[in-house]
């Protein structure tokens, strides 16, 4: 077995697809957790709560604890404790993130004069009025934090606006540019391998997209696995720097792991 102890798996293109699981998924997680690897699921994703990913991962025959998933939100609301207490945050985003706050204790309000910081996560129900009021906030001196920078998400129709869209027009608006903690910005690693207490170069990072999942692991000093399986096919990556594995799909994966 390659010489890691920890492993960070991405979700969306790397376990699933939308509902449907990967081939292999299950057994790629099994295989890791009978010889005792120690797992961490990771998404960028701030709308769905821990619980949400929880239940999404056990119905597809996949067995996760809620503390071996870390959303971008969930990752938020740790970064905003461990640096700034308990302020009072503005937020933009919906279950997941509201979620996260008030787990760790941190008080919402949406009166831009009484919050000290804005944290924006993809909110589908997003209005005028909000981004004007973290507007306000931002030209009065607010802390500005994002969960995650992703432009776009794919969806049936086609690839539609993210978190990335709606930064894009606070950063317009106020010239204020965002503290960004999801991938591939290095706050969301570290507090994975902290959940996982495990070293840089004993962690592997598992995804299907090279630009968030592949150069986080470069820039963290992960080892680092692509799979062909979702977002990035092996003609995207001709002349750039290589993975240390890139792998078909995740059967594929285990193999060379396991040699
Ligand atoms: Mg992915």
């Amino acid at each position: 077995m390659v010489d890691i102890e920890g492993i960070i798996i991405d979700l969306d293109g790397t376990i699933y697809r939308g509902n449907t699981p990967l081939p292999f998924a299950s057994e790629f997680v099994n295989n890791l957790r009978k010889i005792g690897m120690k797992i961490l699921f990771l998404t960028n994703n701030s709308q769905r709560t821990v619980l949400y990913y929880k239940h999404k991962l056990n119905k597809m025959g996949i067995k996760a604890e809620e503390n071996e998933i870390l959303t971008s939100a969930k990752a938020t609301a740790i970064y905003i404790k461990e640096h700034y207490g308990s302020p009072w945050v503005f937020p933009i985003g919906e279950d997941g993130l509201l979620t996260e706050l008030t787990k760790h204790n941190i008080p919402i309000t949406y009166d831009w004069e009484m919050a000290s910081l804005l944290c924006v996560g993809y909110d589908t129900n997003v209005t005028y009025y909000k981004l004007k009021q973290a507007a306000l906030l931002l030209e009065n001196g607010g802390i500005f934090l994002a969960c995650n920078p992703d432009k776009t998400l794919p969806s049936e129709e086609g690839n539609i606006p993210g978190n990335g869209a709606q930064l894009a027009f606070l950063k317009a608006a106020t010239g204020r540019e965002p503290y960004i903690i999801g991938k591939p910005h290095m706050p969301i690693v570290k507090e994975a391998l902290s959940i996982l207490n495990t070293s840089a170069e004993k962690t592997l990072i598992v995804g299907d997209r090279y630009d968030t999942d592949i150069l986080t692991g470069f820039r963290a000093n992960l080892k680092t696995a692509l799979v062909l399986t979702g977002a990035t096919l092996e003609k995207d990556i001709k002349n750039k720097k290589k993975p240390d594995f890139i792998a078909r799909n995740l059967e594929e994966l285990w193999i060379k792991l396991s040699r």
